[in-house]
C-alpha cells in the first residue's frame, strides 16, 4: 500500500462502544482512513448522523430501522440484512467487529471468506465457533486482529515470542463493580450496580458480564482459540487498576507484561494500523502510575462462571454454544429485570448439564443450537 492511498474501513456495530471508538480514530486520521461501511442494529438516528458525518457508501441496518434510515440517506446505498452487507465488505480493507453477542458470527465469517482483515472485538463468535472461523482464515487468507484489551496485549506480546518459548498466558480482570463490595448480598446487585464499571465505558451486556466474571470465561476461551494455548496454560488474575492486560510467561521464567492507561482506543488503533503503530490521542502511562498494582485470585465461589466456562472449554463446542447463549439470555433477563442476578449462574449451569449436540463445521447446526439452548433457558425463568 502506498502512503497516499487511505485505508477503508467497515464498522459493524457502528453506533456502539467500540464503534464510536473506531470513528473517533478515522476522525482523528483523516489522512489515513475513509470510512467505506456503517453497519448498527436499531439505533437509526445515531446511525443517520454518523452516515451524515463519514459520508460511506454502504449503510446497512436491521429491519426495524431500515425505513427511517434509507429515507434519510438518500446518498447512500442503504440495506438489511447480512446478504446485503457483504458489498459494504468487500469495498473494505479492515472490518472492526463491534457487534455484541452470537449475532456476530455470520457477518464476521462473511469478512472471514472475502478474506479481509478483522478488528474483532466482537469475542462470542470466537467463543462459539472459533476452530470454524480460524479454519476459514487460514483458507481465505484474512487476518484476525484482537481488539479485546487483553487479547490485544497478549497479541503484541506473542510477536515478539517463539511458539516452543512460552509457558503460560496471563489474562487480567478488573474484577468489576462488586469485588469491592464483599458485603453486598449477590440478590441485591441491580442492573445499574451491575453495568457501573470502575475502568472501562462499555455497554451493558459486556458490563455486567464483568460483574459475573463471564467476560473472563469467554475471554479465556477466545484466548484458547486465538493462540491455542489449552485450558491449564491459561491463568486469570483480578488486577483492579486495569494497567497490565495481559502477560506471557516464557519458559525461562521471564514474564512480559503489556501495560497501558485502560482505554479502547489503544488496541482498536492497533489493529485498525497494524503492522505500522499510529500516535495515539490517548492518555499516556507513567511509571508512577505503577506504584500500586494489585493481583487476587478470583473468587470462583462467590462467581462460578469462571468455572462454568473452563468446564465448558473442556468440553467442546456445544457445550462453549450452550455456555454462550443461556449467559446471553440470562444477562438480558436481568437487565430486563426478570431474573435476579444470582440467578445467572445457576440458569448457566443448568443449560449446561443437558445434553446438546451440534456438527461444528456446519453454521447451520451452529444457529440452530444456540435457539434451542435459548428457548431452553427461557423456560426455566
Ligand atoms: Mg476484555
Amino acid at each position: 500500500m502506498t502512503e497516499t492511498r487511505k485505508k477503508k474501513v467497515a464498522v459493524l456495530g457502528s453506533t456502539g462502544t467500540i464503534g464510536e471508538n473506531t470513528l473517533a480514530l478515522v476522525k482523528a486520521f483523516p489522512d489515513k482512513y475513509e470510512v467505506v461501511c456503517l453497519a448498527a442494529h436499531s439505533s437509526g438516528d445515531k446511525l443517520i448522523a454518523q452516515a451524515k458525518e463519514f459520508r460511506p457508501k454502504f449503510v446497512s441496518v436491521g429491519a426495524k430501522a431500515y425505513p427511517q434510515v434509507r429515507e434519510a440517506l438518500p446518498e447512500c446505498e442503504v440495506s438489511t440484512g447480512n446478504d446485503a452487507l457483504e458489498a459494504g465488505l468487500a469495498a473494505a480493507d479492515v472490518v472492526v467487529v463491534g457487534i455484541v453477542g452470537f449475532a456476530a458470527l455470520d457477518p464476521t465469517l462473511r469478512a472471514v471468506r472475502l478474506g479481509k482483515t478483522i478488528a474483532l472485538a466482537n469475542k462470542e463468535s470466537l467463543v462459539v465457533s472459533g476452530r470454524l472461523i480460524r479454519r476459514e482464515a487460514a483458507k481465505h487468507g484474512a487476518r484476525l486482529l484482537p481488539v479485546d484489551s487483553e487479547h490485544n496485549a497478549l497479541f503484541q506480546i506473542l510477536e515478539g515470542t517463539k511458539p516452543n518459548e512460552v509457558d503460560t498466558l496471563v489474562l487480567t480482570a478488573s474484577g468489576g463493580p462488586l469485588l469491592r463490595r464483599p458485603e453486598l448480598p449477590l440478590d441485591d446487585v441491580t442492573p445499574a450496580i451491575a453495568v457501573a464499571h470502575p475502568n472501562w465505558k462499555m455497554g451493558p451486556k459486556i458490563s455486567v458480564d464483568s460483574a459475573t466474571l463471564m467476560n473472563k470465561g469467554l475471554e479465556l476461551i477466545e484466548a484458547n482459540v486465538l493462540f491455542d494455548v489449552p485450558n491449564d496454560k491459561l491463568e486469570v488474575w483480578i488486577h483492579p487498576q486495569s494497567i497490565i492486560h495481559g502477560a506471557v510467561v516464557l519458559t525461562d521464567g521471564s514474564i512480559l507484561a503489556h501495560m497501558s492507561r485502560p482505554d479502547m482506543k489503544l488496541s482498536i488503533g492497533y489493529a485498525m494500523a497494524y503492522p505500522e503503530r499510529l500516535k495515539l490521542p490517548v492518555p499516556r502511562l507513567s511509571l508512577k502510575d505503577l506504584s500500586k498494582l494489585e493481583f487476587l485470585e478470583p473468587d470462583v465461589k462467590r462467581f462460578p462462571c469462571l468455572r462454568l466456562a473452563r468446564e465448558a472449554l473442556l468440553a467442546g463446542t456445544s457445550s462453549l454454544i450452550a455456555l454462550n447463549a443461556a449467559n446471553e439470555i440470562a444477562v438480558n433477563a436481568f437487565l430486563d429485570g426478570k431474573i435476579g442476578f444470582p440467578r445467572i449462574p445457576s440458569l448457566i449451569e443448568s443449560c449446561l448439564a443437558k445434553s446438546w449436540q451440534v456438527r461444528e463445521d456446519s453454521l447451520d447446526d451452529m444457529i440452530s443450537l444456540d435457539d434451542q439452548v435459548r428457548q431452553s433457558c427461557r423456560e426455566l425463568f
